[in-house]
């Protein structure tokens, strides 16, 4: 090895300049160490070490690597502490990014600039360390550092993926200029705490300010009108992908299609798909699924067939697709066919959701006995949603005891799930045990269960609005509760008998049949009648899942006014056409 001092620094600079050809290869930047080392290349000078840290952390080379040279450099100048913060921030175990900064701050040489905090607050953002971000950010304050845009957006970013909106927007709202990223961090932040419609806002309020958006915000606002149902809106965004060239982009389109069929358009969907000039299993699974969910099972599994013809290798998601397709047409055979393939040819190893398809399956069709028997043989540990499903199928066929059984098992799993309250107390209720329904309902107040408040989402031009169950707080709240009255006339003259089992109480009958025209489903329905031109199509979008009251009510509705009405609960698509729906009653 020759001296280290005495390499001349042209030499030194060549060696350097070599390093940036090798922009797209990691064996090769390691070739270049090596060959560092061999003709001993001074890695210890700061100068020099700085430039291979950032090939290599540039290249995500393992961080372990780039430790190792970092480790070698004398005095390490700021921009190469830094550099190492924004590896370790990138990676999936970004905690040692704060015991560089700790480093960093005891360090008498250098001190943390500019660029340091965004680097550490998305460490901290992925370690979702609240606490830890809001001391970082008492720092930043007091260095002064805390006017800086990209500092302000990193702050808001961790405010945003540690749950905390309101924070966020506060944040948001301070800022003298708000770039891009600013405006995708805040409305992603809303979109992922599951306020999808305050998301929709600032994306309006972004356009009058004459922000224009990118590819991030036209991923994020295609999953918030995936959350909430919005087609018209999923349109706009699809025109304005075409206009500004993002129509091709695979991802994009793989987006589009998910929300199509979330928002139950499922011919867009499938109109999109054979529009698309490339697509990928992705593409092909996202329809399977779409079609599934929707109600279309015969379809979903001549697109799978599709699907193995082209050559292209199904997923376990394709699979849960695949078997939820058979569950809900009921295909018991062609299920366990399904089942056997995906193991024996295409080596998936069986995840619940799997066997969760499979008890559903079996429990569907009527086959109680044999779904418990099912999930007593299975190699799984049942999980709650596994034993739940057993519950709704003992609840829709009548099956006390393992009913009981599964409840018992659901206790175990999850003792505050309200869900498993409804569900037992319907079993009860639809035989009439009111003081069985009694006890539950007491139970859950003692132990603090709250029932998930039932919600529904419509779509009108550019806003989304929501209505719960007994919602009166809607500015026309009026027209909608005469339009209620009326329907439930109409409905009345057409010889329609609330059905009062589903209620979870023991009230008066007619205290029942009052609180279930009120669920918010027909609500929506009720103000989408009043609001749109006849024969437009109605979509609900609905938390949980659609009562049966409201399900032979909705079949009702629309043939009395003549719409398509299309209602995706939490499990499913209903398309109600002309009194009858997609499910035929089976969901
Ligand atoms: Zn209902
Ligand atoms: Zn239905």
């Amino acid at each position: 090895m020759r001296n280290k001092d005495t390499l001349p620094p042209l030499i030194i600079k060549r060696c350097i300049t070599l390093l940036q050809t090798c922009s797209s290869s990691k064996l090769k930047l390691k070739q270049i160490h090596c060959f560092w080392i061999r003709h001993g290349v001074p890695i210890s000078d700061p100068e020099t070490g700085k430039h291979l840290i950032y090939h290599l952390v540039s290249l995500s080379a393992s961080m372990s690597y780039a430790h190792n040279v970092f480790s070698q450099i004398k005095n390490p100048n700021i921009f190469t502490w830094n550099t190492m913060i924004r590896g370790y921030a990138e990676t999936e175990n970004p905690a040692p990014a704060l015991n560089l900064y700790n480093q960093l701050r005891a360090s008498t040489c250098v001190e943390p600039d500019t660029h340091t905090y965004p680097f550490l607050l998305k460490a901290i953002a992925k370690m979702a360390d609240l606490k830890l971000g809001e001391k970082i950010y008492g720092i930043i304050i007091r260095t002064g550092f805390e006017s800086l845009v990209f500092t302000q957006n990193s702050v808001l970013h961790l405010y945003s993926i540690c749950g905390e909106v309101e924070s966020a927007y506060k944040v948001f709202d301070l800022m003298p200029d708000r770039d891009i990223v600013a405006w995708n961090s805040v409305i992603n932040g809303f979109i992922v705490n599951g306020r999808p419609n305050e998301a929709l806002s600032l994306y309006r309020e972004m356009g009058l300010e004459g922000i224009q958006p990118d590819g991030f915000t036209m991923v994020s606002l295609l999953s918030a009108c995936a959350e909430l149902g919005a087609l018209a809106l999923s349109k706009r965004v699809h025109g304005y992908m075409r206009k500004v060239g993002l129509s091709e982009n695979l991802y994009a389109n793989n987006a589009l299609l998910d929300v199509y069929a979330k928002c139950g358009s499922i011919r867009e969907a499938q109109k999109l798909f054979n529009e698309m000039e490339e697509r990928n299993g992705v593409s092909w699974t996202t329809l399977i699924v779409g079609l599934a969910v929707n109600g279309f099972g015969g379809e979903a599994l001549e697109l799978f067939k599709a699907m193995e013809i082209e050559g292209l290798v199904p997923t376990e998601i394709t699979f849960v697709g695949v078997l939820y397709a058979c569950s809900h047409c009921g295909m018991v055979d062609e299920g366990f066919n399904y089942f056997k393939r995906m193991t024996e040819k295409y080596n998936i190893v069986p995840r619940i959701e799997h066997y969760g398809c499979m008890v559903d399956l079996l429990g569907r069709a009527g086959k109680v006995k044999e779904a418990h028997e099912y999930i007593r043989n299975m190699s799984l540990q049942p999980n709650a949603v596994v034993w739940r499903t057993l519950l709704a199928a003992c609840t829709k066929h009548g099956y006390m005891g393992i009913g009981e059984h599964a409840r018992a098992q659901l206790i175990e799993l999850e003792p505050y799930y309200s869900g498993d309250y409804v569900l037992l107390s319907n079993l009860y209720a639809s035989e009439q045990r009111w003081s069985d329904v009694h006890k539950v309902r007491k139970k859950m107040i003692r132990e603090g269960v709250k029932k998930t408040p039932g919600y529904s989402f419509v779509e009108i031009g550019n806003c989304v609005h929501e209505f719960v169950m007994g919602d009166k707080s809607h500015s026309e709240s009026e027209e909608i509760y005469t339009m209620l009255a009326e329907i439930t006339r109409r409905l009345r003259s057409e010889g329609y008998v609330p059905q009062t089992s589903n209620v979870f109480a023991d009230i008066e009958e007619e205290e029942k049949e009052n609180s279930l025209s009120y669920h918010s489903e027909k609500i929506a329905i009720a103000f989408m009648l009043i609001k749109t031109a006849p024969e437009t199509p109605i979509r609900v979008v609905k938390n949980l899942r659609v009562c049966g009251d409201c399900h032979l009510a909705i079949k009702l509705i629309s043939k009395m006014y003549n719409r398509e009405i299309i209602v995706r609960d939490c499990s499913r698509f209903h398309h109600f056409r002309d009194g009858s729906c997609s499910c035929q009653d089976y969901w």
